[in-house]
């Protein structure tokens, strides 16, 4: 037989590399504005179509490449950021492998037009799926513009694991956030379209954090942020903490180190940790913070897409971190907060602590009866039937089930409404009902003991209701007296907007205050006591993390969150008509064994197994 491995060609490695770097819009952006700043370039400007689907483009004035190198950029592993193994020990730059541009030309169209301030020309470079179609000397400005066209247009698998605009252009955002919150000596502009999402100046960090997060937001960014500076041999810490009160449950945090964004879910404990005592534990501050470490003391060779990075000291840097947070907490409890190093004349009234202590607010309804809603019709499965037989008597004996078929088929667990009808005899009296531990309801049928869950019984029932309500668009509405205030950054608001119809048809009523704010004027009849700013901004997160596309499992998670805020829980007292009445409610559901998260919700007790137990 002859021998059969062969090299991949080029045009195919690429893509299987490309797989790995370019999954979406987003990373073709951060790869492209990455290189514009490792160019020093002073202004980037974006523009996106079809959440960049169809164009990414971005113009830098950086220093441009010469005709060589604009052709072998494309090439993988092609750098001019490492020469050897040691560079990656002092690294400074953005990127280094030489992959990203390689791999962005192996799966999409891509037009380059670069020019260096010594050469009188440019160069344009066309190159589509590996091949250069075209290379030219051009007219252009000094630094660099490419253009990446129809993303994926010779993948459609990966074009169609794309989800909706809204999704796409927040991871953008996201992306966007990153880089722009570091580099704040470089201008950027973001078009989508040709609608101007952010012009950004060259500005200190306070103010570019106010610039991207909203200057008018209930967030007072200035005064909210307290400064934090701490320089030690083995790191520099810089940026800010949000003061406690404005501690939230979406709270913005960002780490970065040497100019790079970085996730730490340990140094994010040590901020925590400093406002221990200070915040709820339902609630986390605010903070950007920014490391210098030598970079040889960091391991920064991960992965172009994880944002983990490894540090060498970290046992020390976390302490220091913990220690400059709490100073800056500290200072700011005796010291008026007034910050004097700010550049653009904003609005910095004293006195401000008191202003801006949120009092917390709860909506309830006064009226609220889980088991009283006027919507609810007794089910026509008439369950009188099914309870029947249930008699105070001991019927124990008699009513076994006929066949052990019979028992197994209850033992195993699926109970439907077909085996337990069979079992069940007609009668009339109703069952008496017995709680356990103010969570089980616990019930006699014919062939047993029957025991249900009440939280999740109650979650089934609401889910059913939601969803039917969102299918049928109406809901019952109750208007709060004291609307609430929900904030989103431009990111969450782009994927709020997509779940705001359904929220409607479920009952809730937003005004829009501009600025990705709402004021949230109603919510649904059935909402309990549930705080609505935490329920939304779970369900927004849900949405955000689903694998599956936002709009068809949407409805779904809307629903999901409302019964989970609105059910009775577990360790509330319930009277034998209220129990009698959820049993109905719950056997009325098409499907009430499992909760839509796929939770048992009963189980039968059959009779010969009690008496085994005597
Ligand atoms: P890396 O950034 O890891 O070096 P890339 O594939 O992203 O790899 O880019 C390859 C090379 O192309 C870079 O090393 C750089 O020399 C050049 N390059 C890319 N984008 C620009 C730009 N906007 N301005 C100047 N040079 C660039
Ligand atoms: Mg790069």
């Amino acid at each position: 037989m002859s021998d059969i491995i062969h090299l991949l060609p080029d045009s195919v490695a690429n893509q299987i590399a490309a797989g790995e770097v370019i999954q979406r819009p987003a990373s073709v952006l951060k790869e492209l504005v990455e290189n514009s700043i490792d160019a020093g370039a002073s202004h980037i400007q974006i523009l996106i179509k079809d959440a960049g689907r169809t164009l990414i483009q971005v113009v830098d004035n950086g220093k441009g490449m010469s005709e060589t190198d604009a052709r072998m950029a494309f090439e993988r592993h092609a750098t001019s950021k490492i020469k050897n193994a040691d560079d990656l020990f002092s690294l400074r730059t953005m990127g280094f492998r030489g992959e990203a541009l390689a791999s962005i030309a192996a799966v999409a169209q891509v037009e380059l037009r670069t020019r260096r301030e010594e050469d009188e020309l440019g160069v344009l470079v066309e190159i589509a799926g590996t091949r250069i179609f075209k290379q030219e000397i051009v007219q252009c400005s000094v630094g660099t513009v490419f253009q990446v066209k129809n993303l994926f247009f010779n993948v459609p698998a990966r074009r169609r694991f794309l989800k909706s605009d809204n999704v796409e252009k927040s991871h953008i955002l996201t992306e966007f956030y990153r880089i722009a919150l570091v580099n704040t000596d470089v201008a950027f502009s973001l078009f989508d379209g040709d609608e101007e999402i952010y012009q950004l100046p060259i500005s200190n960090k306070k103010i570019r954090i106010e610039n991207i997060f909203g200057k008018n937001s209930k967030k007072h960014w200035q005064q909210q942020l307290l400064t934090i500076e701490t320089s030690t041999s083995l790191v520099s810490i810089s940026g800010y903490a949000g003061k406690p009160e404005y501690a939230q449950k979406n709270a913005v945090q960002y780490f970065f180190v040497n100019g790079r964004y970085m996730r730490h879910p340990y140094f994010h404990k040590a901020v925590l940790l400093a406002y221990s005592q200070m915040i709820q534990a339902s609630e986390s501050p605010n903070y950007f913070i920014y490391f210098e470490v030598d970079p040889q003391t960091i391991d920064i060779n991960i992965h172009p897409t994880k944002t983990e990075i490894k540090f060498e000291n970290e046992q020390a840097i976390w302490s220091i971190l913990s220690a400059s947070v709490k100073e800056s907490l500290g200072k700011f409890n005796i010291v008026p907060s007034i910050d004097f190093d700010q550049e653009g004349a904003v609005d910095l009234p004293t006195g401000i602590q008191l202003e801006n202590v949120r009092p917390p607010q709860t909506n309830f309804n006064p009226n609220y009866n889980p088991f009283g809603t006027s919507a609810y019709k007794r089910p026509v499965l008439d369950w009188e039937d099914l309870y029947g037989g249930f008699e105070k008597k001991a019927t124990t004996i008699e009513s076994l089930p006929d066949s052990e078929q019979e028992f197994n088929t209850i033992l195993s667990g699926a109970i439907n409404s077909d085996s337990i009808q069979q079992v069940i005899e007609t009668g009339e009296a109703r069952a008496e009902n017995f709680q356990l531990r103010n969570r089980f309801i616990i019930t006699s049928i014919k062939s047993g003991m029957l025991m249900i869950d009440q939280h999740r019984a109650h979650i089934r029932i609401l889910f059913d209701t939601f969803m039917s309500q969102i299918q049928n668009r109406k809901a019952l509405s109750q208007q709060v007296l004291f609307p609430e205030l929900l904030e989103l950054s431009a990111d969450e608001g782009l994927i709020f907007e997509q779940l705001l119809p359904n929220l409607y048809h479920v009952g809730f009523d937003f005004e829009s205050q501009g600025n990705h704010s709402y004021n949230i004027k109603g919510i649904p009849n059935q909402l309990g006591t549930a705080s609505v700013i935490d329920l939304l901004l779970n369900m927004l997160d849900k949405a955000r993390t689903t694998a599956e596309d936002l709009t068809v499992k949407m409805n779904e998670s809307i629903s999901l969150s409302l019964a989970e805020a609105s059910s009775l829980k577990a360790g509330q007292r319930l009277t034998n008509e209220e129990m009698s009445d959820l049993i109905d409610r719950l056997f009325a559901c098409e499907n009430h064994n499992f909760t839509p998260d796929g939770k048992k919700i009963m189980t039968i007790f059959s009779h010969e197994e009690i008496e085994k137990r005597f």
